[in-house]
């Protein structure tokens, strides 16, 4: 195997033992791995509980075989991870690390590069990124990055703070911040289907448009993370990172070149130009939800007050849907409808675009409505595009009817199609930064939220819990749209033709 021009890093995980590297980051490493994609590499797997290389070793090679069904070469890959027994508080812990780090460099030859990546509650990011410093682990010939996960702060003010923690130790360049629809096929699609098309990007604009909705709906409930939960609810864990980063890219302007920078900018500009609440404009803007008990394929469902670690008279909600206005020349007057929420009917992300009816409709026929135009952009589970038109119906009349063109990206690729991880992962080895959050973006949302979670924290809802688990939502989420003559399009099932 040639490792020329293949990235080569030593990668160190943070909360190795925890939910997210063992479902995700060890897959995905594996994959990079069996797809020769990477040059030399070696892990170090850090967190609290003490382990040894064997069963450190073990719990990898458990997890690339459940979660990435790995049968070949499985030994050979593990033996790439090492096991840092470490408690991110305790300064002499770094020292060990940083040796560990050096002798790893030496013998797999890895050019001084290397990955911190903080796969741990964020409140330990400011501690980790100033010890890494302080220890001079990020004192390397080769480059260091800082991967981190969300949640990025709770507020405007906190994700402020540490982002100044981690600047210290790290510049914002060499800061990747993940959201992880960012690395989906399809939303990285958004640019390509709206860039590469001259059907659809002369009509991206208020001309054209009327509305678009963006969903994000869960089937699963809180499950374990009451706890977390109950501090964030769905606007934080959902609005102000994801289906924000969904709005700036179907909002944004058309870069000058495909390149970082040009891209974020344009996405920043996109956030600049939203408009901003007051706050006793929220309720016009926003609605929200939490889910009550109900009844799922025969199943009952606790509500979320039930739930683990749930307060029983909370006031977090578990569903948000949202108008926001994007105040530019392109957009001027168009909404855009968003909306998340968890024990919903169904899991599904997806965009619908909706055109603007024809002028004037010829086929139009009493107690017949001709269907808009809809562009939907399937994120998952499907992923693919569905473009509803109208067509004649065969026979002497002329009478239309809905058709549907449909493409499936998973039928085509589906074998090739990488994780959201993965990508992200070999794009933060690559020093490729397009697809991770700038700070920039992340303040941006942040003071866009920030005026909404203060309305709602300071005053409580007396309707919740106000839909069944198993449903779509409250109904003031359908009153938010019926107030503008619109409504949620419900799309059906995705069985693409082709
Ligand atoms: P987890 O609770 O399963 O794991 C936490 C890890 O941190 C464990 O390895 C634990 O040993 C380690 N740890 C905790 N305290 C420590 C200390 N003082 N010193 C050293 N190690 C310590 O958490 P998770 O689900 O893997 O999530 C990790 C991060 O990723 C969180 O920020 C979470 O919000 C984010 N995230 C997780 C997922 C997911 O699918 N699990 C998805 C998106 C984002």
């Amino acid at each position: 195997m040639t490792t020329a021009n293949k990235p080569t890093a030593l990668i160190v995980i943070f909360g190795a033992t925890g939910d997210l590297a063992k479902r995700k980051l060890f897959p995905s490493i594996y994959r990079l791995f069996q797809k020769e994609k990477m040059g030399n590499f070696a892990v170090v797997g850090v967190a609290r509980r003490p382990l040894t290389e064997e069963e450190f070793q073990a719990n990898v090679k458990d997890s690339v075989t459940t979660f990435a069904g790995a049968t070949e070469n499985i030994d050979e890959f593990a033996s790439h991870f090492y096991y840092h027994s470490h408690d991110v508080t305790n300064e002499a812990s770094y020292i060990k690390l940083r040796e560990m780090a050096e002798s790893l460099d030496e013998q797999y030859e890895l050019s001084g590069n290397r990955i911190f990546y903080l796969a741990m509650a964020p409140e330990f990011f400011g501690t980790i990124a100033e010890q890494l410093k302080a220890q001079n682990l990020t004192e390397t010939k080769g480059y260091k990055r800082l991967v981190i996960e969300k949640p990025f702060g709770t507020s405007f003010d906190s994700a402020q703070i540490l982002n100044d923690k981690i600047r210290t130790a790290f510049s914002e360049d060499e800061i990747y911040r993940i959201d992880h629809y960012l690395g989906k096929e399809m939303v990285q699609n958004i640019e390509v289907i709206r860039f590469s098309n001259a059907l659809f990007e002369p009509l991206w604009n208020s001309r054209y448009i009327s509305n678009i909705q963006v969903t994000s709906s869960e089937v699963l409930g809180v499950e374990e993370r009451g706890r977390y939960y109950e501090t964030s609810g769905a606007l934080r864990d959902m609005v102000q990172n994801h289906l924000m980063q969904m709005v700036a890219l179907l909002a944004m302007e058309p870069p000058i070149r495909l390149e970082t920078e040009e891209i974020r900018s344009e996405k920043v500009r996109a956030l600049r130009s939203l408009r901003p609440l007051k706050k006793d404009e929220v309720g016009q803007y926003f609605v929200r939800g939490q889910y009550d008990e109900g009844v799922v394929d025969g199943e009952t469902l606790p509500a979320y007050r039930n739930e683990h670690m749930v307060d029983p008279n909370s006031n977090t909600e578990t569903f948000v849907a949202g108008k926001l206005m994007i105040d530019n020349f392109r957009w001027a007057g168009v909404p855009f409808y968003i909306r998340t929420g968890k024990r919903m009917e169904a899991k599904s992300t997806r965009i619908v675009v909706q055109f603007k009816d024809i002028p004037m409709n010829l086929y139009y026929k009493p107690n017949e409505t001709l269907n808009p135009n809809l562009l939907v952009i399937h994120i998952q589970p499907e992923e693919g595009i569905t473009l509803h038109l109208n067509a004649k119906k065969s026979g002497k009349n002329i009478e239309t009817q809905p058709v549907q063109l449909a493409y499936s990206s998973s039928k085509v690729d589906r074998i090739n199609t990488p994780e959201a991880y993965e990508k992200l992962l070999f794009d933060s080895m690559r020093g490729d930064a397009t697809n991770f959050t700038h700070w920039d973006e992340v303040a941006l949302s942040w003071k866009f939220v920030d005026t909404i979670s203060e309305v709602w924290e300071n005053t409580k809802e007396t309707s919740f819990p106000n839909y069944p688990a198993g449903s779509t939502g409250p109904k003031s989420a359908d009153q938010l749209l019926e107030e503008d003559g619109n409504f949620w399009w419900h799309i059906d099932k995705f069985e693409p033709n082709c």
